[in-house]
């Protein structure tokens, strides 16, 4: 762990095993801190906070930059590691590094753009001046996913915005943590302005981050009921929370669309992180007028994936976290082909050549899926795809926003009109329109409904750690 500038055991002296989900392998033991390293790691941020506050912008600024400058060189070596506790293969660990490393840039930036306003006050001798200033001491929680790059998502905007912050990793990825806390460390950050928390338990260190009055925010990616219960403890001080949860996203083939080419995009996002991400398309909605070269297409790409270890050459599906998520999926592709849902390909845990020491499902097609399967509501966060026909473009909307989800959703369609009344149509923070990967740096990222509150990423991103304050002067 790292807190308040030094690398240091748990206080229990406790470590739990990191393993390797490709073969179940144990690549290191990490300290299983609690309750009492997020009490020392808040009271070091705390105590941080005055100074680190105090600097300039330009200063806070260099020091991101340079963050930004060693992330990027380490790009292959973070990367590796992520793909031996994570999974994914090497070209994508790379592209999420490159991605993580864009935000220490682009809050780099920002930093020095966190304007104030004047505004005319009702009365003469009146003026009105609004400032931002940080929020304080932020508590932080990231998922395994996105093992990188959520964090400094977070990380870059609250120190760019002169605040400091405790992190608790997943526990299924603490060592990308650990490497970008020493590019933190190196780059120059003092002494108790970064701190991380490593536990394989989250709860005892969750709850101090709610309970412990000297944490004014708490920044969230995960699952949404996790993210429900920080948001109900950080109520009782009335911590400001901000909420990155799960999703559900409908792909759209609309009537006029190109469906071999939606296909093709539908797969690359659909199969992306083993779609253990949470912008992957849950229910694919095709025009019936174009289903049989979609879903053609759709399989016959799908049936060339090879799944294995990330970091062997040509693989595109790496294994899933756990067991747990195994189950899940089974439990999914049952129920929906009980149902009547028609198996298109895969359907299976993938066991031969070694892969039964990993958490490998086959990426698998469903086809006839309706709205009584579990599927069609439940976040399936793996490697399944399931297709819908519908016959009216005008029905689509009501279909696509039916979720109590709203992160992700993506149209693919060729008449203007069409793109533009989706787009301000669908109930959801980002929207693909012909395009998979509407995300970068710049951009905010985030969810309506029960995906969360509150945007990462682009000029909002800074705004969520920084309160605003009014003087109104009398002169
Ligand atoms: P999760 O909620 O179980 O875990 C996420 C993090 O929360 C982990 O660090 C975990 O240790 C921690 N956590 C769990 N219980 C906690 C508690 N009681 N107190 C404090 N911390 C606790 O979710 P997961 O299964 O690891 O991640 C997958 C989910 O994350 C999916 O639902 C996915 O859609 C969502 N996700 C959302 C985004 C986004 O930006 N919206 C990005 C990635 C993942």
């Amino acid at each position: 762990m790292f807190i308040n500038g030094e690398w240091c055991a748990a206080v229990s002296g406790k470590t739990f095993d990191v393993t390797n989900p490709a073969n179940g392998e144990k690549i290191a033991d990490v300290p299983d801190g609690g309750q009492a390293d997020a009490e020392r790691a808040i009271q070091a941020a705390h105590d941080a906070f005055a100074g680190w506050s105090g600097m300039t912008a330009y200063e806070r600024s260099r020091i991101l930059y340079k963050a930004y400058e060693l992330m990027s060189a380490r790009k292959e070596d973070i990367a590796r590691t992520m793909t031996t506790e994570q999974g994914k293969p090497l070209r994508a660990a790379m592209n999420e590094v490159q991605y993580g490393a864009d935000f220490l840039l682009w809050y780099a930036e920002e930093a020095k753009r966190v304007y104030g306003e004047t505004i005319p006050a009702p009365r003469g001798d009146q003026r009105f001046i609004v400032l931002h200033q940080p929020v304080g001491v932020v508590a932080a929680v990231t998922p395994w996913n996105y093992p990188a790059s959520m964090i400094t998502r977070k990380v870059a905007p609250a120190l760019a915005a002169g605040c400091t912050i405790v992190l608790k990793p997943a526990e299924a990825t603490p060592l990308c943590a650990i490497e970008i806390f020493k590019v933190l460390e190196e780059a120059g950050v003092p002494a108790g302005v970064a701190n991380l928390v490593t536990g394989f338990d989250p709860k005892p260190i969750g709850e101090e981050f709610v309970t412990n009055p000297l944490v004014r925010k708490i920044t969230f990616t995960g699952s949404t009921e996790t993210g429900k219960l920080l948001a109900r403890g950080a109520a009782d001080q009335m911590k400001r929370v901000s909420l990155e949860l799960g999703g559900h996203a409908p792909f759209l083939v609309l009537k006029d669309a190109d469906p071999v080419f939606a296909a093709k995009g539908a797969v690359l996002v659909k199969y992306l992180n083993t779609g253990q991400a949470c912008i992957c398309p849950n229910r694919l909605f095709v025009h019936e007028s174009g289903i049989e070269a979609f879903t053609n297409e759709f399989v016959s790409r799908v049936e060339k994936m090879r799944a294995g270890n990330g970091l062997d050459q040509g693989i595109n599906i790496g294994p899933l976290v756990n067991e747990k998520a195994i189950e899940k999926v089974e439990r999914q592709v049952a129920d929906a082909t009980a149902k009547g849902a028609k198996l298109l390909c895969g359907g299976h845990r993938l066991m031969d050549d070694g892969l039964d020491k990993g958490h490998y499902y086959a990426p698998t097609v469903l086809g006839d899926v309706t709205p009584d399967m579990l599927i069609y509501r439940e976040e399936t966060f793996g490697p399944v795809a399931p297709i819908i026909a519908f016959d009216d473009d005008d029905d689509i909307l009501a279909m696509a926003n039916d979720t109590h989800y709203g992160l992700a959703a993506y149209v693919y369609t060729q008449n203007l009109s069409a793109a533009m009344r989706t787009f301000e149509g669908l109930r959801f923070g980002i929207i693909g329109i012909n395009d998979i990967n509407p995300t970068g740096a710049a951009a905010p990222f985030g969810g309506q409904k029960e995906s969360g509150l509150g945007r990462e990423g682009g000029h909002e991103g800074i705004f969520e750690y920084l309160e605003t304050k009014l003087g109104g002067f009398s002169i």
